[in-house]
């Protein structure tokens, strides 16, 4: 079978509402590399948006997932419950940062994450207004949307969105935005649309993911942390995409002096099966009552069994170490090439959650053509790039963690001879 032929069912077949990046159909994957239908061989730097932190079809994940695949696939949490459940929560209740007691409730979806952690919130505050930051995102779900800071294509034509949600812009030097500038907007949010005593919670990307892979300034993290309890305010840290040693620590928020009140989990917690969480100060996150969350999968056994799996990996292999030391081979190949290339104006990113910004040549104005152009030629040379940001200027890069040095060396190499076509064109 032809990619071209089943591009052209896919036409006729699925709704145009679901984007696409390539139209190279996969037939396996292993680690870092994928083969599409027609057996061409490609390196993996999208992981299924920073979800196979692990790699594809890790052994130990494959060989968890078979086991609970001949057990039991499905009982249910709420109707027949399973102790692994119980035992992965344990877990994330120890590992996601805060020196206070924990609890944790599992859904499938990264937005139902979201979802749950503002409708936690708004149970334990009896407060209805939630601030998120412009450029975020937080899925596609109607809170979600309403959250996510960024139109087109995510709220466009989908009518109103959930009341008492307020943006504040987010901080970014190379955009001379300040954090002044973001608690300023905040502080006017608090002037001109809302009364700080009717914010249920502040929620964050530690580093913007779809936004554009903006790290948040330590500074900005401690300024919220301070408003938060000065108001009474709960500070989510969304981590779904920053999650699972990607940052060069098990979670982003690590990296910061002060700690969120609930914490979102997805994407990499379970190695490519669905499965988020929200864990968080145990007081709140009783506050719901009974039967006020959960969801028919949520915490499906499969996912459960891959997540504690995925756990082991990341610590067996030392991931969280690995991921800081390719994020810095990374970063010194896109230093060196930035040199002379003058469209590339910024190499950034904690660990191995790593970004390259692209204007026009000038510096005058995002260049998406220059960002998408390099995505295109490194994909004609076996390489998968992800582009994103506000402005869609911006190169992210998500390797697995395991990828092999090997692969990495040859992706580099593909990665600069794109960019200097691109740059040479
Ligand atoms: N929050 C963040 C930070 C994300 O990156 C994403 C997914 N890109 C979501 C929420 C939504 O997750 P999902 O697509 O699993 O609903």
């Amino acid at each position: 079978m032809l990619n071209s032929q089943i591009a052209t069912r896919r036409d006729t077949a699925i709704s145009k509402g679901v984007g696409m990046q390539t139209q190279i159909y996969a037939a396996r994957a292993s680690n870092s590399e994928v083969w599409d239908v027609e057996g061409t061989r490609y390196i993996d730097f999208a992981a299924g948006i920073a979800v196979v932190n692990t790699g594809h079809c890790h052994p130990k994940v494959v060989e968890a997932v078979q086991t609970q695949l001949q057990a039991f696939t499905h009982t249910c949490h709420q109707v027949l419950p399973y102790e692994n459940y119980i035992h992965l929560a344990e877990r994330l209740n120890d590992k996601v940062p805060g020196d206070f007691d924990k609890k944790t409730v599992f859904v499938t979806t990264g937005a139902e994450a979201v979802e749950n952690a503002i409708k936690i919130a708004r149970a334990a505050t009896g407060r209805q207004a939630v601030i998120a930051f412009g450029g975020a995102f937080h899925g596609r779900t109607f809170m979600g949307m309403s959250l996510t800071g960024k139109v087109a294509p995510y709220k466009k034509g989908f009518g109103g969105m959930m009341p008492d949600v307020f943006h504040a812009p987010f901080p970014i030097d190379l955009h001379g935005t300040s954090v002044a500038d973001a608690m300023a907007g905040i502080e006017k949010l608090f002037k001109a649309d809302v009364d700080p005593a009717r914010v249920a919670a502040i929620i964050i990307e530690p580093v913007q993911g779809e936004g554009g892979f903006y790290p948040a300034p330590a500074e900005l993290m401690r300024a919220l942390r301070a408003l938060c309890d000065e108001h009474g305010i709960l500070l989510i840290a969304d981590e779904i995409q920053t999650g699972f040693a990607r940052t060069g620590t098990l979670f982003a928020m690590e990296g910061y002096d002060v700690v969120p009140d609930l914490t979102t989990m997805a994407k990499g917690l379970a190695g490519g099966l669905p499965l988020a969480a929200v864990t968080g100060r145990a007081e709140i996150m009783d506050a719901a009552q009974p039967g006020g969350l959960g969801g028919t999968y949520g915490g499906n056994p499969l996912g459960i069994a891959a997540a504690h799996a995925v756990l082991d990996v990341i610590e067996e292999e030392e991931l969280c170490e690995r991921a800081a030391a390719l994020g810095e081979q990374l970063k010194q190949r896109l230093t060196q090439i930035r040199a002379d290339v003058p469209q590339m104006v910024d190499v950034r990113g904690p660990g191995f959650m790593v970004a390259a910004e692209f204007n026009t040549a000038d510096g005058s104005a995002p260049d998406a053509d220059f960002a998408n152009a390099v995505r295109a030629e490194a994909l004609s040379r076996g390489l998968i790039l992800l582009t994103c940001g506000v402005y869609g200027n911006v190169i992210r890069f998500l390797a697995p963690l395991t990828i092999p040095e090997d692969v990495f060396a040859e992706a580099l190499d593909i990665l600069e001879a794109s960019i200097r076509a691109v740059k040479g064109a």
